[in-house]
Order: structure tokens, then sequence, then C-alpha cells
């Protein structure tokens, strides 16, 4: 699933192509795609509309668009946007495309299909139910160690577990928490409340560094991930310990553990990590 570092290349790797481009026409072939709107609610309101500018929030794409509209896009598990020319043959589960002015189209496939599309009015999307209790950008200069430990403060779950809640922290997934909790040295099944303030300051430090390293080696390619021009990201080869089961811990040689947490495949080193 992409995740900050994904969202925010595919965010990169597509606003210099497509701001101030006018989508003309839309085809939506896969109308449950659409969360809030009819296939032909959607044609008729996005037609014409210019593209401002594209916002990251969380996992969450936010397309501005003129008119005071905004079209939120989640990938979910596979979905992908790809920026191309009319004329260049469709890949297969295209669901949605948006036709712009002069030629290009913006194509979203999904085949998974668990993405979603939401289009409303700026003032309306802040108040959809999802986007409304998300937590603290993580790369945001709010996100500090005391942020982070007021956000740990009494909870009872692992901290794996409050990693991946978007509503405590937006952005992070399954990789970039293994990867940040090796960078910490912590064990992955720690409960939250009970870890002690440089244990928090690390894991701080960790969550920021394995974001800023992924968006700077534009995502990790090791499933479907691909940025909006379909360019893999290169962060999979600095992986520590994500998808390394078995294998040896690149700091101590101990073999790399995988564990079910928060229903989600969990790595982490049982020498290194405390
Ligand atoms: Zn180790």
């Amino acid at each position: 699933m992409p995740e900050l570092p994904e969202v925010e290349t595919i965010r990169n790797s597509l606003l210099p192509l497509i701001q101030g481009q006018e989508i003309v026409e839309s085809e939506v072939r896969l109308e449950k795609l659409l969360q809030n709107l009819s296939r032909r609610e959607f044609s008729r309101l996005i037609r014409n509309r210019v593209v401002r500018d594209i916002e990251r929030r969380g996992k969450y794409l936010l397309f501005r668009l003129s008119g005071e509209y905004t079209l939120v896009i989640h990938l979910r598990m596979t979905g992908q946007l790809r920026y191309t020319d009319s004329g260049t043959p469709e890949p297969r589960h295209t669901h949605i495309v948006l036709k712009l002015l002069h030629g290009a189209e913006l194509r979203y496939t999904d085949t998974r299909q668990f993405g979603y599309w939401f289009l409303a009015k700026d003032t309306e999307i802040t108040l959809t139910a999802r986007m409304a209790h998300l937590g603290i950008e993580p790369l945001s200069v709010e996100f500090t160690v005391s942020e982070l430990a007021a956000r740990l403060a009494g909870k009872r779950g692992t901290i794996k577990s409050l990693l991946l809640n978007q509503r405590v922290i937006a952005g992070i997934g399954n990789i970039y928490a293994d990867e940040a909790l090796f960078l910490a040295g912590l064990r992955p099944d720690r409960v939250a409340k009970e870890l002690a303030r440089d244990e928090i300051s690390k894991l701080h430090s960790s969550i920021v560094y394995v974001l800023r390293q992924g968006v700077a080696m534009r995502g990790t390619s090791v499933s479907d991930y691909l940025d909006g021009l379909g360019q893999q990201g290169s962060f999979q080869h600095q992986l520590k310990v994500y998808g390394r089961t078995g294998q040896a811990c690149l700091t101590c040689g101990t073999a790399m553990v995988r564990t079910d947490l928060a229903g989600r495949g969990t790595h982490f080193c049982p020498h290194c990590q405390h």
C-alpha cells in the first residue's frame, strides 16, 4: 500500500505536469470507486475544471480544482495514477480516465478496487468523516517529541498498532512503521504508554528519518507502487527489516523474525530491538 513517501512522490511527479491543466472530460467505468457521487454527477461536476494544485494529507491526494472544488483520491492497496498521452495503450484495470485539454490523460488503475474518489466543495472535504479525524503530519513542524509523547500517553495498544493508526499519526503504513521501530531499537510489541522519554525521542527521530529517506528515494516499490509517470522508487534497496524474514540482521547477524501485530505482518530483529 502506498504510504506517505509514495503518495508524496506521486504528488511531486504529477504536479508540474498537471498544474494549470483543464479537465475536459471524464470516463468512469467502475462507478463504485466514486464515494459520494454517481457517474453522471461526477462527470458534470468535474468537467472544465482546472487543476490549481495537488496536496497530500496522510495517504490522501487532494486535487484542488477551480471553482473551489477538491477531488480526494485514496489509492488504498493497488490504486495507481498515471499521467500519459491519450494515444498510449491503456493498461488492464483502467477504471477512471480524466482527459485533459491538450491530449494528455490522467488514468486510474486499481486491480483490487479498494481505492476511492471523493469530489466535493473545498469546504465539504474537511467535513468528510475520514479526513476530519486524521492525525498529525509526521513531517510537519508540529510533530515534536512532546507531541508524540502526548499521543502515546495512556495508550494500551502496541507501539506498532499506534504507528499504523491514522488518527494518531497520518501517513505511516506497514513498511515505514517496521523500519522506524528497527532504527529506534524498539520491539514492535511494546505497549505504547510504557515507553520511556528517551525511547520516544529515538522513535520520533527514526520516524522522521525513514519518511524523509523514503521521499528522497521516491518511495518503496516492493509490490505495485509506481509514481505518476510509471517509475519505480528505490527505497526498497534500503530496507533493513521489512520483508527480510529469516535473513541476517544487517547490524548483528541474527535472523530477522516475522510476527503478526495489529493484523499485519511485522518484521523485527529480536536482538537489536528491545
Ligand atoms: Zn539485529
